[in-house]
């Protein structure tokens, strides 16, 4: 009896096994389908600077406008794009969407920004991540100093020479390299150096806890203060109150993204916003007061 129990819950998990299979590939075959037919789209989320409120840049951030369901965001499609050679093709694909965006809001006289784009492990690991940046910079005609490429600590932990090399290489572009979600990670403080690492992102989870939780409140700290030590510059992401913002002024963070200024928003609206020359109202001295 024990066994026939057995039996049938084997043939359930080959059931559940099979039917989450078959997601995956229905995703795959139409997440290729959506590079090829332009169903993706990306959105920009200003970054501001904390000494003049003023807009400096822009992360680029992709969305899947699904036939079906919707506009879907990153974490329902970027995995499974990772578990294969499709990131090489989206990635790519978000590359010279953002560059080309940029190249053209720089010829038409608004103020210039530079556009952050956010890489994957197997970026580094599958192609000549240089070699392909430096061909789409050619092609879009955009700067490579107007370029920031985001890496994560997990990134940097594959220290091999072919990654050395890489970054080598996007440095000769005039690239700026950041690191994403610093402070999450394992990695070393010696590879900042190394892969002359030109700013720091603090993670969004330190910044929530910023006024409540004494432990966020330190790495925040730390962080800015280590920036500023090794002449990094550092933005703090995910600021969504004016409290967080005044503790960040208080401490000297260079620039901020997050909803308190915007969410990442499409391309035309992103423009209106540099167009009308839109500011953040920096903090003032009675707003950073607790801080001091
Ligand atoms: P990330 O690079 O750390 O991006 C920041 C995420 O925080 C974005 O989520 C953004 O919408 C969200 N965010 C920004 N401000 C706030 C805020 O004030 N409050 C809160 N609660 N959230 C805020 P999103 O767009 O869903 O992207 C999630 C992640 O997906 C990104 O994290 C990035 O790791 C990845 N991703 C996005 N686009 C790409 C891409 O083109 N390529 C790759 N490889 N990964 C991407
Ligand atoms: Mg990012
Ligand atoms: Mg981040
Ligand atoms: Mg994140």
């Amino acid at each position: 009896r024990a066994k026939h129990a057995g039996g049938n819950l084997m043939k359930f998990y080959a059931v559940e096994m099979n039917a989450r299979a078959l997601e995956r590939l229905d995703l795959e075959n139409g997440l290729r389908h959506a590079i090829e037919h332009d169903e993706l789209v990306l959105h920009y989320q200003p970054q501001v600077s904390l000494s003049t409120g003023a807009i400096i840049g822009a992360e680029a951030l992709v969305r899947w406008q699904h036939p079906q369901r919707g506009l879907l965001p990153p974490v329902d499609f970027i995995p499974i794009a990772e578990q294969s050679d499709l990131i090489l093709a989206l990635g790519e694909w978000v590359l010279r969407t953002a560059c080309a965006q940029n190249r053209v809001w720089r010829e038409s006289g608004l103020p210039p920004i530079t556009v952050g784009v956010n890489l994957s492990a197997r970026q580094f690991t599958s192609q000549d991540i240089a070699a392909m940046t430096g061909r789409v910079l050619r092609e879009t005609g955009l700067p490579g100093d107007a370029l920031e490429l985001e890496l994560t600590e997990t990134i940097l932990m594959a220290d091999t020479e072919a990654f050395t090399r890489a970054t080598e290489g996007l440095k000769a572009l005039s690239i700026s390299l950041s690191i994403d979600d610093f402070g999450t990670g394992f990695s070393s403080l010696a590879y900042l150096r190394r892969f002359s690492i030109d700013r720091l992102k603090i993670d969004q989870s330190f910044v929530r806890g910023l006024v409540e939780d004494a432990s966020s409140a330190a790495i925040a700290r730390a962080i800015i203060s280590l920036s500023h030590s090794l002449s990094l510059s550092v933005i703090a992401e995910g600021v969504e109150t004016r409290e967080q913002l005044a503790f960040l002024y208080a401490y000297d963070c260079d620039e901020m993204q997050g909803y308190l200024f915007s969410r990442p928003i499409p391309a035309e609206a992103f423009e209106g916003l540099l167009r009308e020359g839109r500011e953040l109202a920096l903090p003032e001295p009675e707003e950073t007061e607790p801080f001091r």
